[in-house]
């Protein structure tokens, strides 16, 4: 029989994607493996679990997959962020920096109540970029950004160091340079 492939070969890198130079960690491979699925919401549930989470927010797309999963094993609320245009309701957006121009997400004004403790779901941190105008739009609408959690993380890149210091716990399940 074969062998189970660890977590982290389960992740397909993809070189010159989106463009030249760019090495993209594809994590469909992961989510099409149901042991590495599993796993993977399993380990990013543990540190959790029992600690009072009320809503897991999750960034569009892949923060969806997995937000769903670990939100449902929580028994937790799901919340959705989403590119700019995408929620019917009453929202609030944030700008941020990409290495060319800019992107906006948003949350709906009452996605959560006050006070309410969130984890945030991502499937990569790099910058940081996209996660930070994340927690600043929960705090916007009164949450309390207890951590975040992605599978990914370029540590070279600082992404996960910056949201430390904004107060949050990050966690993550593999690095690549
Ligand atoms: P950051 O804002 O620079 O931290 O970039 C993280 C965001 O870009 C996340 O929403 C990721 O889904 C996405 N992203 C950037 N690079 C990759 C990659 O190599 N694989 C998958 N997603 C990526």
């Amino acid at each position: 029989a074969r062998r189970h492939i660890s977590l982290k070969e389960s992740i397909r890198s993809i070189p010159d994607y989106p463009k030249p130079g760019i090495v993209f960690r594809d994590i469909t491979t992961l989510l099409s493996d149901p042991r590495s699925f599993r796993r993977a919401v399993d380990a990013l549930v543990h540190p959790y679990a029992g600690g009072g989470i009320k809503q897991v927010a999750g960034i569009e797309a892949r923060g969806f997959i997995l937000g769903g999963a670990i939100a449902h094993q929580l028994s937790c609320g799901f919340v959705p962020i989403r590119k700019r245009g995408k929620l019917p309701h009453k929202t609030v957006s944030m700008a941020y920096a990409l290495e060319y121009g800019t992107d906006e997400i948003e949350i709906h004004v009452d996605a959560v109540g006050p006070g309410d403790r969130v984890l945030l779901v991502d499937d990569l941190i790099a910058t940081g970029g996209t996660a930070t105008a994340a927690i600043n739009l929960l705090r916007k609408i009164g949450a309390e950004v207890v951590a975040a959690c992605f599978v990914i993380d370029l540590p070279e890149i600082g992404g996960a160091q910056r949201l430390r210091d904004m107060g949050v716990d990050v966690r993550t399940l593999m690095e690549f340079e």
